[in-house]
């Protein structure tokens, strides 16, 4: 897979990239994974990346919007020190139960990224811990893969058949480079 491809990885954020601790509101509450800054690296050399991160702590008043810029930018700052650039960071910021259109698995932003940035899904992949982020890559007509960091292992038995499970985002990158 080459760049000019155009193919993405559509990353969860917590759980995933970070550790998840809940509704985070402040830069100090970011622990990146180990694995996070070197295998993103890699990844980034083959593939344009984004982040999907549904934050319902938003329509629940716990955190605002402002808090979720807040805590993407330190993120997004502390990863472009290593040379890892993200296209577009995307937030859902309502409640499953009003039934929005942007809540993973809903495809939305994927479809947006490939509106907007000429992704091509067909060849793009997800990486998260919740079904939900499996089951967004197939509605996308991608990839999805699992991690078992974050709530992974809670739910791992509630994933597609055929779900390719790893133990976290270096083997989720090592399978990806793989395929
Ligand atoms: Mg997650
Ligand atoms: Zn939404």
């Amino acid at each position: 897979m080459t760049k000019s491809s155009r193919a993405a990885v559509f990353l969860d954020r917590d759980g995933t990239i970070i550790e998840d601790r809940g509704d985070l509101s402040q830069p100090s509450q970011v622990v990146l994974f180990p694995d996070t800054i070197p295998a993103l690296k890699r990844l980034g050399e083959s593939f344009d990346l984004f982040i999907v991160t549904n934050q319902s702590g938003v329509a629940k008043g716990t955190i605002t919007m402002q808090d979720v810029a807040l805590v993407n930018g330190h993120l997004t700052d502390q990863l472009a020190h290593y040379g890892i650039e993200f296209r577009a960071i995307y937030v859902c910021p309502h409640e499953r139960k009003t039934g929005c259109a942007c809540i993973k698995p809903n495809p939305f932003f994927m479809q947006k990224a490939a509106r907007d940035f000429g992704i091509d899904l067909a060849h793009s992949f997800t990486i998260g811990d919740h079904p939900h982020d499996v089951i967004f890559a197939e509605n996308a007509g991608a990839t999805g893969i699992y991690v078992l960091t974050g709530h992974g292992i809670r739910h791992q038995n509630d994933l597609p058949q055929h779900t390719l499970v790893t133990s976290g985002i270096k083997e989720a990158v090592d399978q990806i480079l793989r395929i």
